[in-house]
């Protein structure tokens, strides 16, 4: 059972409904609900359009839209490699033969009953682990393609569309995945890039080495075997017969007989300096620096493929990294034994009148940024601050998750103001590790309530959330 989508220019009913689908003009793609079996169909849409349609489906977050196949149909669109491995098929010939319908279902039908197979289909938010299903649901195998359509000089098609802004984000996010082990790289290509900027966009110059002109004329360099002369080949005259020697005026024969050119010779232009070792200079055509070739990022390219692990945990989903840190130095314990510690505390206030325990929430909202910005270093950097957190709590202090992103304190025998001065050093020191690299705004945000003795955990929790 298949949930046809035509996506055209203007939402043409005529086609869509020859398929008993829904007809969405482009500009309308936020309106999509997310249907079992959804096949999105792109008719008579130019190469941009395509492109369009392609991010406005990967970036949504139900995994029935991301995942959903995608089909671009039309006669008169070219023949691209990088579009063809964009969309999962791109077809030339008319939507309305039998062909046509047999091949989108031979194309559509593996993925969708890969969708199918998926645990839960809720949200996912995390783009590291959209990539992990779509390479799954697909069986597919990264492969870099060189374009000058990004600074990198290479794209890997299927999962630009992933990205708001493709200059970084994708190598950023392979080389997490390839850290964490859930896919496998492999040896492509080895790149220079401008170290201010990232682009592979660069021009290389030789330059005189005293006034660092690049206005050099170069010559070759010939050593006349019979008297030992050497010198520019300008000054033996003539070009390739009737070259003299300017010593001894005797006619040159020919090369490897009676005299050789052992190198080429550089003379500057803008100072006369003459030399055989010029220096080399870059120039970035992205930021227009210059620079030189020791300061050049030196970056292998990688094909990639999931690896057992990332298969296993594109179904059962990517478990927080972060979450998983916090668990190890923290041992987080669940919402129903923190509600447990928080009853006992709130009893033990009751008991001895002094309220003196504090309930903290810790929130980090541009987590899943975090992850693409870091890349292969979001281990280190998230660990890091597992580590000041650990640092700030004491042994008696009670830590649970409530989401990915959201966590609740208990801090015990703290009152108020402690817990607030625990909070502002816990942010200050997010902000440094999170943001000093990292020109994103990570912000942790952070509220306290005292430890209610007259009220139950769900209200006291329910305080914080509000
Ligand atoms: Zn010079
Ligand atoms: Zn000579
Ligand atoms: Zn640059």
């Amino acid at each position: 059972m298949k949930s046809w989508v035509v996506v055209t220019e203007n939402g043409d009913h005529g086609v869509a409904a020859h398929f008993g689908g829904q007809a969405l003009a482009l500009a309308q793609l936020d309106m999509l609900e997310p249907a079992p079996g959804l096949v999105i169909v792109a008719l008579g849409l130019d190469e941009q359009g395509v492109l369009a349609l392609c991010r406005g489906i990967r970036m949504r977050p139900e995994p029935r839209c991301y995942l959903a196949p995608i089909v671009a149909v039309d006669r008169y669109l070219p023949q691209r490699p990088e579009l063809a491995s964009t969309v999962d098929l791109l077809l030339e010939s008319p939507l309305s033969s039998a062909a046509t319908q047999t091949e989108i279902e031979r194309v559509a039908d593996p993925i969708l009953h890969a969708i199918d197979g998926l645990p839960e289909v809720g949200r996912d938010a995390n783009v590291g682990a959209k990539v992990l299903r779509y390479l799954w649901s697909r069986n597919l195998e990264l492969v870099p393609q060189p374009s000058s359509g990004n600074v990198r000089g290479y794209v890997y098609p299927p999962v630009e569309p992933f990205f708001d802004r493709s200059d970084e984000s994708a190598f950023q996010v392979l080389d997490f995945l390839e850290a964490e082990h859930l896919v496998r790289g492999e040896f492509v290509d080895h790149v220079h890039l401008c170290h201010f900027c990232g682009s592979a966009f660069l021009n290389f110059v030789e330059t005189c080495p005293q006034c660092e002109g690049k206005d050099l004329e170069r010559d070759d360099l010939v050593h006349h075997f019979p008297c030992g002369y050497m010198g520019n080949s300008r000054e033996f005259g003539g070009d390739g017969r009737d070259k003299i020697c300017p010593k001894c005026g005797e006619r040159l024969r020919g090369l490897g007989t009676d005299y050789d050119k052992p190198s080429l010779v550089y003379s500057c232009r803008s100072c006369r300096h003459v030399f055989q070792e010029p220096e080399i200079a870059t120039l970035c055509y992205n930021c227009r620096r210059p620079g030189r070739p020791e300061d050049l990022v030196e970056r292998d390219v990688k094909r990639y493929a999931l690896t057992a692990l990332g298969e296993h945990s594109a179904v059962h989903g990517l478990d927080a990294l972060f979450h998983r840190l916090l668990d190890e130095r923290l041992h987080l314990v669940d919402m129903e034994t923190f509600k447990l510690f928080l009853q006992v505390e709130a009893a033990r206030i009751r008991r001895y009148k002094i309220s003196t325990s504090t309930v903290a929430l810790l929130e980090l909202p541009g987590l899943q940024h975090l992850y693409a910005r870091f890349g292969s270093r979001a281990r280190e950097v998230f660990g890091e601050f597992a580590s000041i957190l650990k640092g700030v709590l004491r042994m008696t202090d009670i830590v649970a998750s409530l989401s990915d992103t959201a966590f609740l304190i208990l801090l015990v025998e703290t009152p108020s103001e402690g817990a607030e001065v625990a909070m502002r050093r816990l942010r200050e020191e997010a902000g440094r590790v999170f943001a000093d690299e990292a020109e994103v705004a990570a912000t942790l945000r952070t509220k306290i309530v005292p430890v209610d003795p007259e009220a139950d955990p769900e209200s006291c929790i329910e305080a914080l959330l509000a």
